[in-house]
Parts: C-alpha cells; structure tokens; sequence
C-alpha cells in the first residue's frame, strides 16, 4: 500500500550525471550523491544483520563511486550495481524517501 511520497514518477541522473534524482507521485524531488547512497547501503554484507549495525566504513567505499546499472526490484525497491563492484543492496523506496526527508530535516546530508 505505498502512497504518492513513496511511489517514484520518475528515477535518473541529474543533468550534469552528479546525482541520482527521484520525482515521487506527490511532488517532491529528491537528489541523492552516488556515494551517499552506497554508504548507506542495506545488504547483509554493509550491515549486520542480527545487531543492526553498519560494517562498511567510509574507508571501504571509494570517492566518486557510482552506480554501473539500475534495476527495479517488483514495484518496491531498486538494486544499484556499483562501480566498486557491490550490487547485493536493496534499497526499498521508503528509505529512499526516508534519507532525502532526513536530509530536509537538517539531520543528514545528502548533497556531499
Ligand atoms: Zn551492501
């Protein structure tokens, strides 16, 4: 039951190819650094699964990382296959949408 704010119009790279941008159904538009989303993302292997705590360190993921493809995964999510060669993260809409309503926050930082 996913509403207009998690449901994406459309998914691409900005102009300049510098970020990942998301037009959701409700009208906001959210931009996202490569990198940023790499870090955060949820897989088995970047988090731990029984105490929730994130593994990967920022040494771990190289500047200027970016994603070599993008998938949907059914209606829900997307999966990124990254140019440091990760592509197990699932990264459903509603983080996706959670990350760029914390960075609106002031909380986060989703601009670098
Ligand atoms: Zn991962």
């Amino acid at each position: 039951m996913a509403g207009p704010e998690t449901t994406p119009a459309d998914i691409g790279p900005t102009e300049d190819g510098s970020h990942l941008r998301i037009v959701w159904e409700d009208g906001e538009v959210s931009e996202y650094v490569p990198r940023f989303l790499r870090m955060r993302c949820p897989c088995a292997a970047c988090v731990d699964e029984l105490t929730g705590v994130r593994t990967l360190t920022e040494d771990q993921v190289p500047q200027g990382v970016y994603p070599q493809a993008i998938h949907y995964v059914g209606r829900y999510a997307l999966r990124f296959e990254w140019s440091d060669g990760h592509g197990t993260g699932i990264y459903p809409f509603e983080l996706f949408r959670a990350l760029w309503d914390e960075h609106r926050g002031g909380t986060g930082d989703a601009s670098g």
